[in-house]
C-alpha cells in the first residue's frame, strides 16, 4: 500500500508570503496598508463585497473604510503579485450598518466555506484572520501582571509595556482519530451535534502529552477502547475559535464499547458500506458524515477507500 497522500483541506493551502521575519519593519507594512485586500470580521461574521454574481472576502480600502473605525489590524501576508492581505475586526455592533448599505453581506466563516462563496486559497486567509483576531480580542490584558497590552509586530504580538512581557498568538492542538477494528470505524455522536451526524472522536491535547498519547487517551476516554497503532493522516487549521485538528487513525483493540456518556450521546462501529451511504448522503436513516470541508469527511473517506491500510 502507498503512503496516505497529502490533501489540501478547507482553511489550509495559502499561497501567501506571511513574512514572518518583516513584520517589524513598519515602513514595509505601511506600503503594504496601500491597495491592500482587506478582511473584515465583526464578531462571528465577515463581510464580503458582491462582485456581481460573486463575492470577495477582500474588501479595497475604500470598502473597508466603509465598514467602520477598526478595532484591530493585523497583517495576513502578501500575495504573488504584492498585494497585502489584512486582518480587520470592527465592532459586531456595525453588522446592521454595513448590511445598510448594500454591497455587502454578512456571514460567518462555516457558512462561507460550505456554501464555496469564496476562492479556496481566500479561506486560508479568512482563517488566519479568524483565528488571529480572536486572540488579540482575548489578549487585551497581560496573564503576567494584569497591565493592558499593545499590539506590536503587525499583530503578530502583544507587548506589555508594564512588565515586558511579550505575548504571541496561540494555536491549539486538538486530535480526531478514526478508530479502526477490521472492517469497521467507530463512529460517534456529540450532543451538540446537528441530529442525524456522526464523526469521528476528537479531543484536545494536554500539556506534557504527545499526539499518540492524547489520540490513545481520548479513545480510552471516550469510548472505552485501549488504542494501538497510531497513524498520522493530515492537519487542518481550525479557527473555531482557535484550533488545530490533528487527524489520525487509531487501531482498537478491542470492540468493545464503555461510552462515556458525559462527552458522546452514542458510538457505534460502521462498516465501510455504511461509512459510504453516510458520506453521500444516501442513508436510508437520513445519517450522515461531516461535510468535505471538516477533517473528519476525509478520516472517513480514506478508511473507505484503503481500510487496514491506512496503518502502512
Ligand atoms: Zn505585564
Amino acid at each position: 500500500m502507498s503512503p496516505l497522500p497529502e490533501i489540501s483541506l478547507t482553511y489550509a493551502g495559502s499561497a501567501l508570503d506571511r513574512l514572518s521575519e518583516q513584520r517589524g519593519d513598519a515602513a514595509l507594512i505601511q506600503s503594504l496598508r496601500q491597495n491592500a485586500r482587506n478582511f473584515v470580521i465583526a464578531g462571528e461574521s465577515f463581510v464580503l463585497a458582491k462582485r456581481g454574481d460573486s463575492f470577495d472576502a477582500g474588501l479595497s480600502d475604500e470598502e473597508a473604510a466603509r465598514t467602520g473605525e477598526p478595532i484591530e489590524i493585523a497583517l495576513i501576508g502578501k500575495d504573488a503579485s504584492g498585494c497585502g492581505h489584512f486582518a480587520r475586526a470592527v465592532s459586531p455592533a456595525q453588522i446592521d450598518a454595513i448590511k445598510a448599505q448594500g454591497g455587502f453581506i454578512v456571514v460567518d466563516l462555516r457558512s462561507i466555506a460550505l456554501q464555496g462563496l469564496v476562492p479556496h486559497a481566500d479561506l486560508s486567509s479568512l482563517a488566519t484572520a479568524k483565528a488571529l483576531l480572536f486572540w488579540h480580542e482575548r489578549h487585551r490584558f497581560c496573564s503576567n501582571c494584569g497591565k493592558p497590552t499593545a499590539p506590536a509586530q503587525a499583530g503578530w504580538r502583544r507587548d506589555c509595556a508594564a512588565c515586558s512581557a511579550q505575548h504571541f498568538p496561540r494555536t491549539d492542538p486538538c486530535v480526531i482519530m478514526l478508530a479502526i477494528h477490521g472492517e469497521q470505524c467507530l463512529l460517534a455522536r456529540q450532543t451538540r451535534f446537528p441530529p442525524g451526524m456522526w464523526s469521528a472522536l476528537a479531543g484536545f491535547v494536554e500539556p506534557g502529552e504527545s499526539i499518540e498519547e492524547a489520540v490513545r487517551r481520548e479513545t480510552l476516554e471516550e469510548a472505552g477502547i485501549p488504542g494501538g497503532r497510531v497513524s498520522y493522516f493530515a492537519s487542518q487549521p481550525w479557527p473555531f475559535p482557535m484550533s488545530m485538528m490533528i487527524g489520525c487513525f487509531v487501531e482498537a483493540t478491542t470492540d468493545k464499547l464503555k461510552i462515556d456518556e458525559v462527552e458522546l450521546e452514542a458510538a457505534r462501529w460502521v462498516t465501510k458500506e455504511e461509512c459510504r451511504l453516510l458520506l453521500t448522503g444516501k442513508h436510508p436513516a437520513r445519517f450522515f458524515a461531516p461535510p468535505p470541508i471538516a477533517i473528519a469527511h476525509h478520516l472517513i473517506k480514506t478508511f473507505v477507500e484503503r481500510g487496514e491500510g491506512v496503518f502502512g
